[in-house]
């Protein structure tokens, strides 16, 4: 016998809604999971005590739950709980590891249980980090911190100014004096170097590299990390770069390694290029990642590195959908 749990929201108190909402709810954990409907031995639900106009029961009675035991209950009122909330778990006569779902509001984690938590995701360049961190960050409702632009002002500044990429003390130097901001505008993240908006041009090929090579130096990643662990410190947030889960949180609440084959991870850059109007050598920009990720795996001082107690997902196959779903799965079972 196994247990599968799962939960979804309305956005209002009707019947029409709960049936919508315990069917689509229902739809997703059996085609998960494979079931059968005569292997369910019985499903429990409780709703939070904001629904009163059915019984999630019964809605799935009328969805052709027929032969397993039904039954409802709500839940207490706990602050800071997610509102309009029907929560279910199966009892299944079936041998197979449990896939649960989480549909809707309670994707994200329940604040009340979760409290302030810290998501790590490292991985090489093109792994796909960015955006899935863009989106744990928007479904949980927290920060995204892209810890890879700050190293990349910091390269972009020692580029402008003329200074030997090599020369550990005159870019901290440098960096001691700058004001290197990120701020956030509707969502998105924006980097800024003296009050300068630099999101964009830190994204060029030359920055990349330039990034890799000032952030071989310990007195450069200190003086980031330090900021990058008092936001940490702060407020719950989603952070992706190299050293994350070993280095600069190795206490997250949540780790993940994401990485993908050379080839997929330079085609993903040569889209987003090309996306931009921009046309590059697919060969030197795959050389280019290839080198870069090498430098960032050899440095002496925290380097790219998977932490024992992180989560592995090689993305190489998988769409962004796929991954983000699997980590908000990975989430959810933890708590
Ligand atoms: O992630 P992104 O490609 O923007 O990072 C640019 C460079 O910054 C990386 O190649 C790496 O050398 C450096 N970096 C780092 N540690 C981090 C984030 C980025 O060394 N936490």
């Amino acid at each position: 016998m196994i247990v599968i749990r799962g939960a979804t929201t309305i956005s209002a108190d009707t019947k029409e809604e709960i049936r919508k909402a315990v069917g689509e709810l229902l739809e997703q954990i059996e085609n998960k999971n494979m079931l059968k409907k005569e292997e369910i031995v019985s499903i429990v639900f409780s709703s939070t005590s904001d629904i009163h106009s059915y019984y999630p029961a019964k809605a799935a009675r009328e969805a052709g739950f027929m032969s397993c035991s039904l039954f409802s209950a709500q839940e207490p009122d706990i602050e800071g709980g997610l509102p309009l909330c029907i929560r279910v778990m199966l009892f299944v006569e079936k041998n197979l590891s449990p896939a649960h779902v989480y549909l809707r509001g309670a994707k994200c984690l329940r604040k009340d249980i979760a409290g302030k938590y810290n998501v790590a995701i490292d991985g090489p360049a093109g792994s796909g980090k960015s955006t899935v961190a863009k989106r744990i960050a928007r479904d949980c409702s927290i920060l995204y911190l892209d810890t890879g632009a700050m190293y990349r002002a910091c390269a972009l500044k020692a580029l402008e100014a003329g200074v030997d990429l090599d020369n550990e003390a005159a870019i901290v130097d440098l960096m001691r004096g700058v004001r290197l901001e990120v701020v956030y505008e509707d969502g998105v993240q924006k980097t800024m170097l003296d009050g300068r908006d630099v999101s964009e041009v830190i994204r060029e090929n030359a920055v990349s590299m330039a990034a890799s090579s000032v952030s071989r130096h310990p007195s450069v990643r200190m003086h980031l990390v330090e900021k990058q662990r008092e936001i940490a410190g702060r407020m719950s947030c989603v952070i992706d770069g190299r050293d994350i889960g070993t280095f600069v949180l190795p206490d997250a609440d949540f780790k993940f390694y994401l990485t993908a084959s050379p080839d997929v991870r330079a085609k993903r850059r040569y889209d987003e290029l090309a996306g931009k109007g921009v046309t590059v050598d697919f060969g030197a920009l795959k050389a280019e990642i290839i080198r870069r990720d090498e430098q960032d795996m050899n440095r002496a001082f925290a380097p790219l590195k998977k932490a024992e107690d992180a989560v592995l997902i090689d993305t190489s196959d998988m769409t962004i959908d796929e991954v983000v779903a699997r980590i908000e799965r990975v989430m959810q079972e933890k708590i």
